[in-house]
């Protein structure tokens, strides 16, 4: 990452958009994850939401002297794969575009950003690829792949009542059932 002073307005490198060419630039993206790590060091607004901010303050504040700029490249991976873009960052931070702020910041779709230079450069994860396709999620489930699977005896006991269906019947708590029982 780059050395200097780092100025919270965007750098020439912002964007958000995959068609920009820019989008795609590695350095370019390298210049905003400096600015927008070096605003939420500031704010620390988002410590409670999620993995991403605490990884990030701690290797900040523990590992780096607070600079920004000492940040290796498996410490940001490490930021962004803790990031599962639930949105609560984005709902609650006041410099993003959404509110016309001149600091332009939307931390999930940075982390968007560097997943998608991440796939283009390296390829897809066997994870990303499993849970990025519905269709091969449900075909892993053990009826799709192996037909009658879902009748074999040694699969059912947990759910078989002995008379076709359902669940076993189930027993109060023995210090609540009546003495007769
Ligand atoms: S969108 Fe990502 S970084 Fe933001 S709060 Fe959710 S998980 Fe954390
Ligand atoms: S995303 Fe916004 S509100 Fe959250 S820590 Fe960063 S600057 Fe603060």
């Amino acid at each position: 990452m780059s050395e200097g002073n780092i100025s919270y307005l965007p750098t020439d490198g912002l964007s958000y958009d995959p068609n920009e060419p820019k989008f795609w630039d590695k350095a370019a993206l390298d210049k905003e994850i400096t600015r927008v790590f070096e605003i939420c060091h500031g704010c620390r607004m988002c410590f409670k939401f999620c993995d991403s901010f605490p990884k990030l303050f701690d290797l900040l504040d523990k590992t780096h002297d607070g600079d920004v700029h000492k940040l290796t490249a498996a410490d940001v991976e490490g930021v962004m794969d803790a990031c599962f873009q639930c949105k609560l960052c984005d709902v609650q931070c006041p410099y993003t575009p959404r509110d016309n702020h001149q600091f332009q910041l939307d931390f999930p779709k940075l982390v968007h950003r560097y997943d998608a230079i991440k796939a283009k450069t390296e390829g897809l994860t066997l994870r990303d690829r499993v849970l990025g396709d519905p269709d091969l999620t449900g075909k892993l489930r053990p009826g799709e792949l192996w037909p009658g699977e879902h009748d074999e005896p040694c699969l059912r006991p947990p759910l078989d009542d002995g008379e076709g269906a359902g669940h076993p019947p189930r027993q109060a708590p023995a210090r609540l059932r009546p003495r007769h029982l």
